[in-house]
């Protein structure tokens, strides 16, 4: 049998991390053994819909590398990927488990399902549809709910729960659970304007798209005994199930959108690589290793296991985050990163040629985390400074220092200016006069960037160029005078 998984989301909105997690693992499955992965849109709930969030989901997904073999654009052999365009289908089966005794209609109204569940709630009993007392087609009996549907009274069709007994079924990750009967509730698959709930549109969608394995979030896994009972009664193979754990803040706390960000689309905005965020969306609830954090689409692909995604919740850690785009930016190929930086430089008003931009950014990706950040980070790439750090210059700056700085500026304009040579003026100097080459090359610092904090200095100069280097050097001892 040929593995067949899809990604499920509803269009609310944003690419969630989570979900591009869950994405990402029905792709890495698929593709580890050579099957299908599928996109499928689950937007029954109308009230919920969102313009433009299929579209936008989408282009998150593809930015991210997840492919898919059958979707709403590309098409598939199973009708319609959306599944507000297949609502006849789910009708049918409705109707089929009816006849099957499996479910039922109920014409209970918004105020007696309230009432019922507030008796139970001071019943102390956890609120849950009981059919042996409410306005059902058991309590009411054959012929009032033929008259009741006669005249198309409100109704919805719910599943039929077993009044006792054990739900059971094996997850990949979390192996057998079973969950009393009792616990589970007569789930509303067809609501009163005719349209699915989730459940009931799911279940039908993943056995005709011939889906084989189930692989979603953990917060889906209370529907799951609801889920297994519909594939029951319809006399259908289950699939097989693999519930991934909950994503955490590092409090522990479940990751939401209130404690930050969670939309992949603001993590794209913010800088960070693709690569970055599929390497670290993958690593969330499963390691293929224990002594290494970085990893291709490639390498995740070929060690792949569900088997092996932890039960515990991920914490999603901000600071790795960084660290891993910080490894990337570091081993990317300098002309691809140049490539990302000239619309950053040309927005912040620097021009200079592509090589020197290819400089820049080859220096101070060092110090940075994300390409973005160069241009704040290193202003005096592209404009001399006017202004020196205070305290920085409180340290190191004496008016006594302004001769041996000019000296060591003129042997610097002497030489070929390489940052080797840069290097050795310095400390041939440094032990000539007596003073630490460490002072020489923080007051170049300060005269050359103005700032306290940079890449190497003796490459920076080199990259700015003899020319403007002395200059600013000049600059630096006048405004101190
Ligand atoms: N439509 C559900 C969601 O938004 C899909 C859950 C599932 O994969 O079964 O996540």
């Amino acid at each position: 049998m040929s593995v067949r998984v899809r990604f499920a989301p509803s269009p609310t909105g944003y690419l969630h991390v989570g979900g591009l997690r869950t994405a990402l693992y029905n792709y890495l499955f698929a593709r580890h053994h050579g099957g299908k992965c599928i996109l499928r849109i689950e937007d029954t709930d109308r009230t919920r819909f969102v313009e433009g969030a299929t579209e936008n989901l989408i282009s998150s997904l593809r930015w991210a590398g997840v492919e898919f073999d059958e979707s709403p654009e590309k098409g598939g052999d199973y009708g319609s990927y959306i599944q507000s365009e297949r609502f006849e289908l789910y009708r049918k089966y409705a109707q089929e488990l009816l006849d099957r005794d499996a479910a039922y209609y109920a014409f209970d109204t918004a105020e007696e399902l309230d009432a019922m569940r507030e008796r139970m709630q001071n019943a102390g009993i956890a609120p849950r549809y009981d059919r042996t007392v409410m306005r059902n087609q058991y309590t009411l009996g054959e012929v009032e709910t033929k008259r009741l549907l006669a005249e198309d009274a409100q109704r919805v069709i719910r599943l039929k729960v077993p009044l006792a007994g054990e739900v059971r079924f094996d997850d990949i990750v979390r192996g057998t659970i079973t969950v009393p009967a009792r616990d589970v509730d007569d789930q509303i698959l067809l609501k009163s304007d005719n349209f699915p709930t989730y459940h009931l549109a799911n279940i039908v969608d993943d056995h005709l798209m011939a889906i084989t394995h189930v692989i979603r979030g953990e917060e889906w896994l209370p529907s799951t005994p609801k889920h297994v009972l519909l594939y029951d009664a319809l006399g259908w193979e289950r699939p097989k199930f693999a519930h991934l754990p909950l994503l955490l803040n590092p409090d522990k706390s479940k990751l939401s959108k209130r404690q930050g960000d969670v939309a992949v689309e603001d993590y794209r905005e913010k800088g960070y690589f693709k690569e970055t965020m599929v390497n670290f969306v993958a690593l969330l609830g499963w390691n293929p290793s224990a002594d290494r954090e970085i990893f291709s689409m490639q390498e995740l692909i070929d060690s792949f296991k569900l088997e092996k995604v932890n039960k515990a919740g991920a914490v999603f850690d901000i600071q790795k985050l960084d660290w891993m785009n910080g490894e990337y930016l570091r081993s990317k190929p300098l002309d691809e990163l140049t490539e990302q930086f000239l619309p950053m430089a040309q927005h912040a008003g620097f021009t200079a040629s592509k090589e020197y931009m290819c400089d820049v950014v080859g220096l101070l990706r060092e110090r940075v985390t994300k390409l973005n950040e160069i241009p704040a980070f290193g202003t005096y790439m592209f404009t001399a400074p006017t202004e020196f750090e205070e305290e920085y210059k409180a340290k190191f700056w004496t008016p006594a220092m302004a001769e041996p700085i000019q000296e060591l500026a003129k042997r610097l304009e002497a030489s070929d200016f390489a940052a080797d040579t840069i290097n050795a003026v310095a400390k041939d100097y440094a032990k000539e006069s007596g003073i630490k080459v460490g002072v020489f090359m923080n007051l170049l610092r300060l005269a050359v960037t103005g700032k306290s904090v940079g890449a190497s200095m003796i490459h920076t100069m080199e990259i700015l160029g003899k020319q403007e280097s002395i200059n600013r050097i000049a600059y630096f001892l006048k405004a101190q005078e």
